[in-house]
């Protein structure tokens, strides 16, 4: 299996974490660092494990407000720069559960639309995060005609036929074991444009210090799910996403 979407740079123990997911079978994980700060360490595990970790790079619209625009120049100069160590670019997108202002909204909009202009001339995948806010995430994507797109824990049915007409992906994660509108998807989009995901180290609990859990072996999670709703065997889910996944993001692995 492949995780697609995580978050190894954000772990202290990564190296163990990926010994782990090498026991489990696992050919490779895509971890997007997705505040500038993160960069560095991202770049240091993906080369450290070249060939298993394949590292993302962008900003979160999370941060729109705390980051100057100086500090997102700098990002995306930064991701430029080391355009051959990564393979996508993100989490771009829009948080309107995070950010409720109108001023800051439309920042994010911004950030957004010049983010898939940028992937799209690096020729990178667009790395997407949507929360509360797909409607306007699907008119920003189709206006500017993104083109290599993963959707990450799309929660939204309503524009499957779109997703699958303009052949982007939808990573599932975790949160598919109880979220029915996260079903809703795996139900209404094809095999050939779902890919698996953990977003760890989030969505796998904490430990008394508060330390995140989450991670990447969890895949077994979102891999039932699918199994389940598809009406299929789990290792056969494993490896139709992984295929999507290496297709994608052009891995360099073999399925
Ligand atoms: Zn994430």
């Amino acid at each position: 299996m492949i995780d697609s979407h995580c978050h190894l740079e954000l772990m202290k123990n990564a190296d163990d974490v990926i010994a782990r997911c090498k026991d489990a079978g696992m050919k490779a994980v895509v971890s997007p660092s997705t505040h500038p700060k993160d960069f560095q360490r991202g770049l240091e595990l993906s080369r450290k494990h070249k060939g298993f970790m394949f590292m993302g790079a962008g900003v979160h619209p999370e941060y729109v407000k705390d980051l100057a625009q100086s500090d997102i120049d700098k990002a995306f100069a930064w991701i430029r720069e080391h355009e051959k160590d990564i393979v996508g670019v993100g989490e771009q997108g829009l948080d309107y559960f995070w950010i409720k202002e109108p001023y800051w909204q439309e920042k994010q909009k911004e950030l957004f639309a010049k983010s898939i202009e940028f992937a799209k001339e690096l020729d990178k995948v667009l790395i997407v995060h949507t929360r509360d806010a797909h409607a306007d995430a699907m008119q920003i994507l189709e206006k500017h005609n993104a083109e290599r797109v993963q959707l990450h824990m799309w929660g939204e049915n309503r524009f499957a036929s779109a997703i699958k007409d303009r052949g982007w992906l939808v990573s599932v994660g975790p949160v598919s074991a109880r979220s029915k509108s996260h079903k809703r998807v795996i139900r209404d989009i094809p095999m050939e444009n779902l890919m698996l995901e953990t977003d760890s180290p989030w969505f796998g609990g904490k430990d008394e210090s508060g330390r995140l859990l989450g991670e990447p072996t969890n895949i077994k999670i979102p891999a039932a799910e699918i199994a389940e709703i598809k009406g299929m065997d789990i290792t056969e889910v494993g490896r139709a996403c992984a295929k999507n996944a290496a297709k994608l993001f052009r891995l360099p692995v073999r399925i």
